[in-house]
């Protein structure tokens, strides 16, 4: 029988369990394993049925139950105890807190700072996520929260999250999407004094409207607001809006985007309003999704009186733009006229001219596509500063997005990389101690196996349930009983299945691969798991492909695939995995996180140098994949075959035999009591845990970006009052419309005559410029120097920019004099050229208007003493 109508019930609990309610409705659990292990002694067996979720757990244990809770004095105890911890947590100075205090007003430091990203993944019972940028998203958070840091994350509910996976009997991945209640969760509602709902709205083409309510999630100290279309008083369509992750058509998705942009500067209005928390000096956008805050902010200033030009101006200054992909077909790119439509005359936004939003999207440059509106290069124009996530992405990214910078080396493209990290309170298993790293070698040998073991337990049961599921009887899964064993080298490899992470390369060479697994004296185990996206049919056949394998009866007690990747299969899986796997096509994973997870337990990479292993690799830490280079990298075939025969190899030698050389550990008894450890094996675990460890947490990771890039743009946006920013957007309109006249006339070089050039020297470089309608101060006249190639490049990482002081001028031909030495710091091919550059106080760098001026065609040719 079907129910006409569903509502939840929410439990009222006795007096003395009320603090039950606060301690479930704040994400801090997830992190906090003594509020963990209180919420579990409640109900031990409810616990596990509700998948460690408190709301769960609490909407199901009985009344009888609570009774008795009621009247445990230990219990009350414990409760009593996790509260104020919980309040103290809240509510004490902080990391940041003790910073502001100590620099005062002039520190800069940000009285708030929104976040803003697709998708957060919090914990399992919020499941918002598809992968790593939700995960990231959800240690940032955290990792804020732990530091004092004043975020306000800002996302969308989406009411069939992502999907669950499961599979079919020949291993065909199937999606289901269950409805996800917000009353079943630890979500508020965000209400107007008067106990209405908050209701951001956005108009639409064609006189319709969209509406959301925003839900509020207690992330620690951080607010999580979350905006839901599904509103009574939306038309269908609009209430379908935020129905899942990552689907739908275009149209939904700029849909989407608008929701989380426009509508989330909306929300954040009304909870500073409401709450009184401070409004945010700095936006924070990550990927392309959110690029629409910056257009409603631009809506905001223009509406309080001030010009387009000069809201752009402030509204750049507090905003940063992260980018997370390295390749051009992961941005979100719409069709021009889908957004002139919805950014038009009867659209959203009035007030802020349709053809200026159209220009902000535009690939304005050699190869863009005119019919198309890029959300990143928005991003990139509606932020002064923007970053890529790695070292090495923050390197592909400047290459990527190159062509917004004319006339700049890709190098001085203002975009900069922050490296990743993790929240290690979410990822550390609770069995490992606080400094695991000073364990003797037995100890850490002894936790390594705890680990594995436990994952072993989880393994099984998740397969028993997904052959279930694949619709075998019970008495056909003894085998089960005999999957993976606690004592076998286990490697994990578990992530999203984007072809470019190649899933399937151990399967490149089934023979050798099979070879490993069965090896008697040094076997090898794999768990494997992750999620196609629901429109890839490509990455559902590389699963079924994973999935066959592993169902044969000869490899099936070695390798597993597990349907359903989460965060809570992800939290066995880490800590339980000796190694961790990653091989994706170099350099097309932004940054990668999952390995940075295992390394906090203790597990060592196994990964092609992309994203962070590429900068924190050593040999301590793990093994590199090596990479195909030349002709053969240009061939995936032979690409592929060439970095999985070198992954096998380092399996084979290398790998396996650390892990099986075992001697009796040292101080253990003579007599030959106690385990033999592989005693190498343990010193790369403990110096990944000890020197690793630190790298990779998260709260490394928000500390640079609050030092690096939210202080920064605080400071710029609190420069831009009124005045200040209506001058800088006349000074760049008027620099924009001189440049065509700025040009290097003449170059002359005095002071070393023909070939009487030496290290320890020095030239007079003598430089004549015009400079239009700017004035010397406007701009900066640079000799850049250093190593030349064969073809006289200068490297930038090579060479140095040398201003040019001015020593007179105007001529009569209106040319202004510069001077400068040039010292000759260096032996070999040697050359320089001169340039000039916009320079103001207000400006990030000298490449940010993208503006630069050389040598005109008559002007000396730059001197190149060989
Ligand atoms: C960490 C994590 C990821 C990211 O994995 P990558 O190796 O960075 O691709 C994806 N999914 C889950 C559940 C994670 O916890």
């Amino acid at each position: 029988m079907k129910a006409i109508r569903r509502f939840s019930v929410r439990p009222v609990f006795p007096e003395p369990l009320r603090p039950l309610g606060e301690l479930a409705r704040n994400f801090r659990w997830s992190w906090h394993p003594a509020t963990r292990e209180l919420f579990r002694s409640a109900d031990p067996a409810g616990w596990e049925a509700a998948g460690g979720d408190p709301v769960r757990l609490l909407g199901a244990v009985s009344a009888r139950r609570l009774e008795e809770l009621a009247g445990d004095g230990e219990f009350l105890r414990r409760l009593d105890e996790a509260a104020r911890d919980l309040r103290a947590y809240v509510d004490a100075p902080r990391w940041y807190q003790d910073v502001r205090e100590e620099r005062g007003e002039a520190g800069g430091l940000p009285a708030a700072v929104a976040y803003f990203s697709p998708e957060f993944g919090i914990a399992e019972a919020l499941p918002q996520y598809s992968g790593g940028l939700g995960i990231l998203a959800g240690d940032h958070l955290k990792a804020a929260s732990d530091l004092g840091v004043p975020l306000i994350g800002v996302g969308l509910l989406y009411r069939r999250g992502y999907f669950r996976q499961s599979l079919s009997r020949d291993g065909w991945q199937l999606e289901h999407y269950p409805l996800l209640d917000p009353d079943e969760m630890p979500l508020e509602m965000l209400r107007e004094h008067d106990g209405s709902p908050v209701q951001p709205v956005l108009t639409l083409p064609g006189g319709r409207s969209l509406r959301a309510h925003v839900w509020l999630a207690r992330v620690g100290r951080v607010p999580l607001l979350l905006l839901d279309s599904d509103v009574e008083e939306n038309a269908g369509g609009e209430r379908e809006v935020t129905d899942r992750l990552y689907g739908g058509s275009s149209e939904h998705r700029l849909l989407q985007e608008m929701l989380l942009g426009v509508g989330g500067v909306r929300a954040v209005r009304a909870y500073c309003r409401l709450t009184g928390h401070p409004e945010p000096e700095v936006f924070h956008t990550n990927e392309g999704h959110a690029g629409f805050l910056g257009l409603e902010r631009v809506r905001e200033l223009t509406a309080a009186g001030r010009g387009f030009d000069a809201a752009l101006e402030t509204v750049r200054a507090g905003t940063l733009f992260t980018t997370h992909t390295p390749v051009p077909a992961g941005i979100d790119r719409f069709d021009r006229e889908l957004v002139a439509r919805h950014f038009g005359a009867d659209g959203e936004l009035p007030g802020v001219d349709g053809e200026e939003v159209l220009r902000l999207g535009a690939e304005s440059y050699p190869g863009g596509d005119p019919t198309v509106f890029n959300m990143a290069v928005m991003g990139l124009r509606l932020a002064q500063r923007a970053n890529g996530v790695s070292t090495l992405h923050g390197a592909v990214s400047r290459e990527m997005f190159a062509g917004l910078w004319p006339g700049f080396d890709p190098a001085e493209v203002p975009v900069a990389s922050v490296t990743n990290g993790v929240h290690a309170p979410t990822w550390v298993a609770d069995d490992v101690p606080p400094d695991p790293a000073r364990l003797d070698d037995a100890a850490l040998w002894r936790l390594r196996r705890v680990l594995r073991e436990r994952l072993v337990r989880d393994v099984r049961a998740r397969l028993y349930a997904s052959w279930r599921q694949r619709g075998a009887a019970h008495a056909e899964l003894g085998w089960i009983d005999e999957v993976l064993d606690p004592d076998v080298l286990t490697v994990g490899f578990a992530r999203r299945v984007p072809s470019y992470k190649r899933l399937t390369l151990m399967l490149h060479d089934r023979e050798r691969f099979t070879r490993l697994l069965l090896d008697p004296e040094r076997p090898v185990q794999l768990v494997v798991a992750g999620k196609a996206h629901p429109a890839d049919d490509g990455g559902k056949r590389l699963i079924q492909e994973l999935v066959r394998y592993a169902d044969d009866p000869a490899v099936r007690h070695r390798i597993v695939f597990l349907p359903d990747h989460g965060m809570g299969m992800a939290q066995q899986l880490y800590p339980g995995c000796d190694v961790w796997l990653n091989n994706p096509l170099r350099p097309l994973e932004a940054c990668g996180t999952s390995g940075m997870k295992a390394a906090l337990n203790g597990g060592l990479n196994l990964s092609v140098r992309d994203g962070w292993w590429d900068e924190w690799y050593e040999p301590d830490f793990g093994w590199a994949v090596p990479t195909a280079d030349g002709e053969a990298a240009l061939d995936p075939e032979r690409r592929d075959a060439i970095e999985a025969g070198a992954l096998y190899e380092l399996l084979e030698r290398h790998v396996a035999p650390r892990f099986y050389d075992r001697a009796p550990a040292p101080g253990a008894p003579a007599d030959g009591g106690g385990e033999p450890v592989p005693g190498r094996w343990i010193e790369m675990v403990r110096q990944t845990l000890d020197r690793l460890g630190p790298r990779v947490h998260a709260d490394r990771m928000v500390r640079e970006y609050v030092e690096r890039l939210y202080v920064p743009a605080a400071r710029a946006h609190r420069a831009l009052d009124a005045v200040a920013a209506e001058e800088s957007a006349a000074w760049k309109a008027r620099v924009r419309a001189e440049w065509p006249r700025v040009a290097v006339d003449h170059v002359e070089q005095a002071g070393a005559d023909g070939d009487a050039l030496e290290l320890g020297g020095a030239l007079t470089l003598r430089v004549r410029v015009t400079l239009g309608a700017l004035r010397p101060d406007e701009v900066e006249v640079q000799a850049v120097a250093g190593r030349v190639d064969e073809a006289d490049a200068l490297a930038w990482q090579d060479s140095v920019r040398v201003p040019l002081k001015p020593v007179g001028g105007p001529d009569l031909d209106g040319r202004w004099a510069y001077e400068g030495p040039l010292a000759l710091d260096r032996t070999g091919p040697y050359g320089y050229t001169v340039r000039i550059v916009p320079a103001h106080r207000l400006l990030s760098g000298a490449a940010e208007l993208g503006l630069v001026a050389g040598p005109s065609a008559d002007a000396t040719p730059p001197g190149r003493p060989d």
